[in-house]
């Protein structure tokens, strides 16, 4: 449709998560507009995040170190761990404050339609976590959708026979949702209103 680099800038942009091509086209045309210093900022910043960003290897969490600044961090409560789908529900949680234990990143959730199961997840990692029974409460925060209820129901399987306390967060939250886009409130509350996975 357009010509070259401007074609593929668009490709590349249509490639990304909830960009359709209309947006892609948008944007694209605003880069082309734009000052050239804040082009070459988002391209820097790009480029960057690339090369220093990693996984904390304890927490699957993104971090800029071996170990993230919540699994570093002496002042987070050992004992209760927290399970979240991705990193952007660590963040939503952390605007809560209501939540000051440590966190595991399973990196997705099970949804047999994309090919995902539990061998995707890391879900071995957590097992290892749980083995030297310093964890007391494991709180199940997947999303309320068919995947995060799935993976809630998988996990509280395997980890009802270690004796632990399995929590889920408690309703009202918006059903079909994702954990992100539930208010500070909301979410805060569900935090405080955690009940037993049997239930
Ligand atoms: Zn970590």
């Amino acid at each position: 449709m357009y010509e070259g680099v401007v074609q593929d800038l668009i490709d590349e942009l249509g490639r990304l998560p909830g960009v359709g091509p209309k947006s892609a086209q948008r944007i694209a045309f605003h880069l082309l507009q734009a000052d050239p210093t804040d082009v070459r900022r988002l391209a820097d910043v790009l480029i960057e995040v690339k090369a220093k960003v990693k996984f904390c290897s304890i927490c699957g969490n993104v971090s800029e170190d071996e170990q993230c600044r919540i699994c570093r961090d002496p002042r987070r409560d050992p004992a209760v761990l927290c399970v979240v789908e991705e990193y952007k529900d660590v963040v939503a949680i952390e605007r809560t404050r209501e939540f000051r234990g440590r966190y595991h990143v399973l990196g997705g959730a099970i949804s047999p339609i994309d090919g995902i199961g539990p061998d995707q997840l890391r879900i071995r990692e957590l097992m290892v976590r749980l083995a030297d029974g310093a964890i007391g409460e494991v709180i199940l925060a997947t999303d309320p959708n068919l995947e995060g209820e799935a993976t809630a129901t998988y996990l509280t399987r395997m980890l009802k026979p270690l004796g632990l306390r399995v929590t889920r967060l408690a309703s009202g939250l918006p059903v079909g949702g994702d954990l992100e886009y539930a208010d500070e409130v909301t979410l805060g509350r569900a935090f405080a209103g955690r009940r037993s996975a049997d239930d």
